[in-house]
């Protein structure tokens, strides 16, 4: 018998690596631009130097050469489509610092993401902010460079297992990390961030939440509030890799050493800490108190990215690397704003409900 049908791969590609054959209705409307050329030379050595500056204590310098012409190009595209680029702190140095114009953590991101004019925005970070970005905005472009950059608390928890949630404890607010879907957003009834967990849980004048899906953020805030907190088994990757056995050996080679950790780490990790706090607290707390030596117990680019401003502080880095934020790099970031790719797309209606859940955070006082 002859074969009937077959499927695979079609023999010639016509499209550049890593660009869909179908054009996205974004590159559609804004058109495709050609690639520019990518070559160290002189030009582009003169016209990066300034960037290369400000991050020679964290990129080598036999490094740059390679950067350099992919950050002269991305600058030169952003500006040409009018894009802003949003890059969250894990983001490696030379994104964070060279062609981002906004930094930071989920809620400076989301509350970026909120203000900006620009049409079109490039989110480098991870799946759950590119969305945040788009239901924020959704009559803007929202790119993301890899679509495949999730999270794994993102993935833990769906739309329906909040609704399974509401049914067992009828009544009880639900308080959502932005570190989920929109569809989980848009069964919460207010998201919250690690830097206002505690602020956010304390607003709602309840003795009583259910906290997702974090359940060692769930654990910290419960142990900085009255409020009682049902929580979800979810977990960050990174942060659960760290053990309080790892920083006892780091205090015992250094008495002196500092340590500030993210309240994603496990409890026995929280209580070898100096201080607990968000990405963006924590880069507060290097600025206020200036360490001679710090551990940052977070995720391992970071301290990278806070060494620019503090280049006279020594950073010990526990190299726990997040390999969905390390999807996101300056090739991808190029293709992005010459194929206009990856577009991020939310259900409309799921948008309207998690946008409700974001704003209301966004809204809170600080
Ligand atoms: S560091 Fe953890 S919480 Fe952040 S994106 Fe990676 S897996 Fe998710």
């Amino acid at each position: 018998m002859p074969i009937i049908d077959a499927f695979g791969p079609t023999a010639a590609r016509d499209t550049a690596p890593g660009v869909s054959s179908t054009l996205s209705p974004a590159a559609r409307a804004y058109g495709v631009l050609p690639m520019p050329k990518l070559e160290w030379n002189p030009e582009v050595e003169r016209a990066t130097a300034h960037l290369y500056e400000r991050i020679k204590h964290v990129v080598p310098s036999v490094e740059w050469p390679f950067f350099a012409p992919y950050v002269k190009a991305i600058n030169e595209l952003k500006e040409r489509r009018g894009a802003v680029i949003l890059a969250h702190n894990y983001q490696t140095p030379e994104i964070y610092n060279c062609v981002a114009d906004f930094v930071g953590d989920s809620l400076q991101l989301a509350r970026e993401a909120a203000k900006t004019k620009a049409k079109l925005i490039v989110q480098c970070g991870v799946h759950f902010m590119a969305e945040t970005a788009k239901v924020l905005n959704p009559d803007k472009v929202v790119l993301i460079p890899d679509s495949r950059a999730g999270c794994s608390l993102a993935s833990s928890i769906t739309g329906d297992d909040v609704c399974l949630l509401r049914e067992r404890f009828p009544g009880v607010p639900v308080v959502t990390y932005v570190n989920t879907s929109a569809e989980v957003k848009a069964e919460s009834d207010i998201c919250c961030t690690s830097s206002n967990a505690v602020q956010v849980v304390e607003s709602l004048g309840v003795d009583k939440v259910i906290f997702l899906p974090d359940e060692y953020l769930a654990k910290y805030v419960a142990s900085q509030t009255k409020v009682k907190i049902i929580a979800w088994k979810g977990h960050c990757e990174v942060h659960e890799r760290f053990t309080g056995d790892e920083l006892r050996k780091y205090r015992a080679e250094d008495p002196n050493i500092q340590i500030i950790a993210h309240p994603e780490c496990p409890p026995d990790v929280l209580a070898e800490a100096d201080f607990t706090g968000s990405t963006a607290h924590m880069i507060g707390w290097v600025r206020d108190h200036k360490p001679c030596k710090v551990v940052m117990v977070t995720e391992c680019s970071m301290a990278s990215n806070v060494k620019v401003d503090f280049p006279e502080v020594e950073f010990v880095q526990p190299c726990n690397l997040c390999p969905h934020m390390k999807r996101i790099t300056l090739p991808k970031i190029l293709d992005s704003l010459v194929y206009m790719q990856e577009e991020v797309v939310v259900d409309p209606m799921v948008a309207e409900k998690a946008r409700r859940a974001v704003e209301r955070m966004i809204h809170l006082k600080s």
